[in-house]
């Protein structure tokens, strides 16, 4: 007899490692060599752990064996709290849990939150991840519409639009993954004006905050509206370049008195899991505290700033594909004009690129856009790779046709 999975699992989907990376693994068993633009990982591709945070994370080892309490070490939920505290915002050790990876957190803040049939507006497109944990807890994902003509900025009416009497919570991702989209702060009140109408819970994924190019800046949102109960999300994996060590945190900003059941089932589900990797915790002070961020990186010139403008003009290079330029994190999502490119299944067209190219993206539905005209590429290899991958993404382009 079959073993059939939980019917808890019908609408959860993760294409970010999907059927085509299961595809890409066989090319590779069989000797192929793959270029995986496909996750946010920048270990693979030369980003070395700053030696400050390697060090702790060496050290604690000998003495980090046992469990911890269970939203984590004092030291690390103090770093975090002074970190926000020299944004403007207002918040107690008590209210950071640090979680392996923000992934943990964000089931966990949606597990605690929602009933069967519970809504929470969620971008589109989005970091998948948000979508499946809204779906796992049996909730339903409404998916309000970033516009790419505007940048790729939220669209506010649409937001309004889809508020029913059912949502319990916003999901903002800024910067935005997989757009690179960076908000203002006229965009962040829009959006706080229509979670404080609504009575909405803000979760804001805020873990490219410090992957900024050109001129962008970066408010977090809690900053912005402290009146407002907001969950932020953030951690070490991109900004200080050690995805492996999963570790990440979530601080309950705003008013809590009337959150204390939420909260309370918050605190129920860190119980349950006992606590986050501890090494990985030592870590977090070093690297709130130390000078070993990403800012070299980003600035004029730095690695990642060149790395995004090879793949911005060589993607734009392309007929009929445009790309909006990222202000933020470390993705491009381009846009195949549907009037060159007859593309009926993206995901197909990922497969064939891989097949022919050995290039492994992402397609854009897998992050719950809904037209098969998109697809996303990490800007994470050397101007180099990315320049001659994207040139080879051209040629497969050239006459590709599902039609
Ligand atoms: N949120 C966003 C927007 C992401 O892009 C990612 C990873 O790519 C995560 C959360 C998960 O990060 P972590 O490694 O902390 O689990």
């Amino acid at each position: 007899m079959q073993v059939i999975q939980s019917t808890k699992l019908a609408n959860v989907c993760y294409d970010i490692r999907g059927p085509v990376l299961e595809e890409a693994m066989r090319l590779q068993a069989a000797g192929h060599r793959i270029l995986e633009l496909n996750t946010g990982n920048p270990a693979p591709f030369g980003f070395e752990c700053p030696p400050e945070i390697l060090e702790d994370m060496l050290r604690s080892l000998g003495t980090a064996h046992g469990y911890v309490n269970s939203k984590g070490i004092l030291p690390a939920r103090r770093a975090v709290m002074q970190y926000y505290q020299t944004k403007g915002i207002d918040l107690d050790v008590e209210d950071i849990y640090l979680g392996n990876g923000v992934s943990e957190l964000i089931q966990m803040s949606m597990q605690a939150l929602l009933d069967d049939g519970d809504e929470v507006l969620v971008p589109a497109p989005d970091y998948p991840l948000w979508t499946a944990s809204v779906s796992l807890s049996g909730g339903t994902a409404v998916h309000y519409r970033c516009d790419e003509q505007a940048d790729w900025q939220p669209d506010l009416a649409d937001i309004e639009r889809k508020v029913t009497d059912r949502t319990k919570a916003i999901v903002i991702i800024n910067p935005n993954n997989p757009t690179g989209a960076v908000y203002d702060d006229e965009m962040l009140r829009g959006l706080a004006d229509i979670a404080r109408r609504h009575r909405l819970i803000v979760c804001a994924d805020e873990i490219y905050d410090k992957i900024l190019y050109d001129d962008a800046t970066h408010t977090p949102f809690a900053a912005l509206a402290p009146d407002l109960l907001t969950l932020t999300f953030n951690g070490l994996s991109k900004a200080y370049r050690v995805a492996g060590y999963r570790s990440g945190w979530l601080a309950v900003c705003g008013p809590k008195a009337h959150a204390t059941s939420y909260i309370e089932g918050l605190t129920i589900l860190a119980n349950m899991r006992l606590c986050a990797n501890v090494p990985a915790q030592h870590a977090i002070a070093t690297a709130l505290g130390g000078r070993q961020s990403i800012k070299d990186l980003v600035l004029p010139g730095g690695r990642l700033t060149e790395q995004r403008d090879a793949a911005y003009e060589a993607l734009t290079a392309i007929p009929g594909v445009t790309c909006v330029k990222p202000k933020g994190a470390l993705y491009a999502f381009p846009r195949l004009d549907p009037k060159v490119y007859r593309i009926k299944d993206d995901e197909q067209m990922v497969l064939d690129l891989l097949r022919a190219e050995r290039i492994l993206v992402v397609q854009g539905t897998g992050f719950n856009w809904p037209e098969p005209d998109h697809f996303r590429l990490v800007t994470l290899p050397s101007k180099e790779d990315l320049t001659d991958a994207v040139t080879r993404i051209g040629s497969f382009l050239d006459g590709y046709s599902q039609v």
